[in-house]
């Protein structure tokens, strides 16, 4: 585990010298005393980025250079998945095998965007028509600069790929700033750029507390772009800090994600994609489908199979085989949890399972997976994220009506539906007023598909070609062709 900042190329001590704890989610036990960035620190990433992309050469690099750079950072992952992994299951709690999992997608993240760098070499600039004859119009992409990529704790690694693959694709420099909840696996990411051989200033990365690391990126001038991935608060700082000098922003916020299912469907199959939809990583997933509205003939067997399943979930830390429910994040985050949860029955919900800490786990920051019913349409557990492992299941009666409680949110992430029934599945799915919407599944996630939300969501789509446009101005050039003088001011006689 690293004591020290990666900044343009080297690793260096924080300005102050300070430290901030990080716990070990299973026990609450200290696991590190990472490096604590502040203003100096983040004021020398960001100059060391600027001056990789201003003078450095890494936008002038051709697309198969960057792309060289990119595999050798994938290869750099793959040839430490287990030890990556096990960062992970230590710093987040999740159970290894989706620690695993998220590490093998780290890796495919950045030679996904080492192809499309790729294809940036091939691209001609295109020829845009206009209606006047004296002039040509093409249009080119160039990277947009710096960035300053802030991201979450709840995938570590991967939010950290989906940024940094595509800016570093497009010819843009980074500054990372990662969650000071799980900061070990970014750290680790900028040692294997090291090794590749990435050059100095293009990748830095800065731990540190959100108010001391990450307001000071958002504020600097020489950032350029900010990419940012966290709750929706917070996401509006960095919007209004994005606004005082117009910096460009895209935003990966909150969901609190509906799940429609009909009654045409197969039980068995409903009960895993609901169960994959909410407690995959604790719950804690922007796109956790933590609303399911079934259908009322098929809801009492439905929610019956559930909580069977449910309960059966072993819980556990998350090296311990056959543990598929680690512990939260931290104990703000358990507490948040549980304090909706009871909100929820103060409110007239009742627990159908969970809802409590599970017996004989007496340490650390588990919950049990939890299903709530009757939760009031008012009331916070059926409107606000929780990120935890709880699900309100509801009954619907008719299409129209769960189409109008799933758009019911401020938020518009993400959605699912499943039935047997395809011509209404792609109905259902046209309605839904979200970026990312599930046909009889939930959560599989592509890099080649766009990822983004509609309303409090966010703004912009991460991942695919649209990942890679997130990074890239767009540049028209137009000439003037004609032989005779353009003669407004000055006439010809
Ligand atoms: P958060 O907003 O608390 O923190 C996110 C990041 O912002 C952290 O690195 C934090 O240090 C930093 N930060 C905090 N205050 C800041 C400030 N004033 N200026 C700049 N940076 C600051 O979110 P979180 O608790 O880490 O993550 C959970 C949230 O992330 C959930 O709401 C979840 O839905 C969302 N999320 C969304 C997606 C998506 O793709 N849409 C993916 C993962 C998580």
């Amino acid at each position: 585990m690293r004591d020290h900042l990666y900044i343009d190329g080297r690793w260096v001590k924080p300005a102050r010298l300070q430290t901030f704890a990080v716990l070990e989610p299973s026990t609450g036990a200290l696991l590190h005393n990472a490096p604590a960035a502040t203003a100096e620190d983040v004021d020398a990433a960001v100059l060391a980025a600027r001056a990789a992309f201003d003078t450095g050469g890494w936008p002038q690099r051709s697309g198969a250079e960057r792309a060289g750079y990119l595999r050798a950072i994938a290869a750099g992952i793959r040839a430490r998945v287990a030890e990556l992994a096990r960062l992970e299951v230590l710093d987040n709690g999740k159970p290894l095998p989706e620690a695993t999992w998220d590490v093998e997608d780290a890796a495919y993240c950045f030679d996904y965007y080492a192809g499309l760098a790729e294809e940036l070499d091939a691209a001609e600039p295109e020829a845009v028509a206009l209606p006047d004859a004296r002039f040509r119009c093409t249009v080119v992409r160039e990277p947009m600069g710096v960035v300053g990529a802030i991201i979450p704790w709840n995938y570590p690694l991967l939010m950290a790929a989906w940024k940094v693959a595509p800016a570093l694709a497009a010819g843009c420099t980074v500054v990372l700033k990662p969650s000071e909840l799980t900061p070990l696996t970014a750290l680790e990411l900028a040692a294997i750029a090291h090794e590749a051989g990435v050059p100095a200033g293009v990748l830095n990365v800065v731990t540190g507390i959100g108010a001391d690391a990450g307001q000071p990126l958002t504020a600097h001038a020489g950032v350029d772009k900010l990419a940012f991935t966290g709750s929706v608060p917070t996401g509006s700082k960095v919007m209004a800090a994005a606004a005082r000098d117009i910096k460009k922003v895209s935003l990966e916020l909150g969901g609190k994600s509906p799940f429609l299912v009909f009654d045409d469907s197969d039980i068995e199959r409903a009960v895993e994609w609901i169960l994959f939809g909410i407690f995959w990583n604790q719950g804690q997933v922007c796109s956790a489908t933590s609303r399911v509205l079934v259908q009322r003939r098929l809801y009492g067997p439905l929610l019956a199979r559930l909580v069977a399943e449910a309960r059966k979930i072993r819980i556990g830390q998350g090296l311990e085989a056959g543990v598929l429910l680690g512990p939260l994040v931290s104990a703000d985050q358990r507490a948040k949890v549980d304090a909706a949860v009871q909100q929820a029955v103060a409110d007239g919900a009742r627990v159908a399972c969970g809802g409590q800490r599970p017996p004989g786990l007496d340490q650390g920051y588990y919950y049990e997976p939890t299903v709530l019913v009757d939760v009031p349409l008012h009331s916070a557990a059926w409107t606000e994220e929780i990120f935890g492992p709880v699900v309100c299941v509801r009954a619907f009666d008719d299409e129209v009506g769960a189409i109008q409680l799933a758009n019911d949110s401020r938020f518009g992430l993400a959605a699912a539906v499943m039935s047997a029934n395809d011509a209404r599945c792609e109905r259902v799915a046209a309605a839904l007023r979200a970026g990312i919407v599930w046909i009889n599944c939930s959560q599989p996630t592509f890099a080649e598909a766009p990822w983004g939300g509609y309303k409090q969501s966010g703004i912009g789509r991460e991942l695919g070609r649209w990942g890679l446009a997130n990074y890239l101005e767009v540049k028209q050039i137009t000439r003037f062709t004609d032989d005779k003088p353009w003669g407004w001011y000055i006439k010809s006689s």
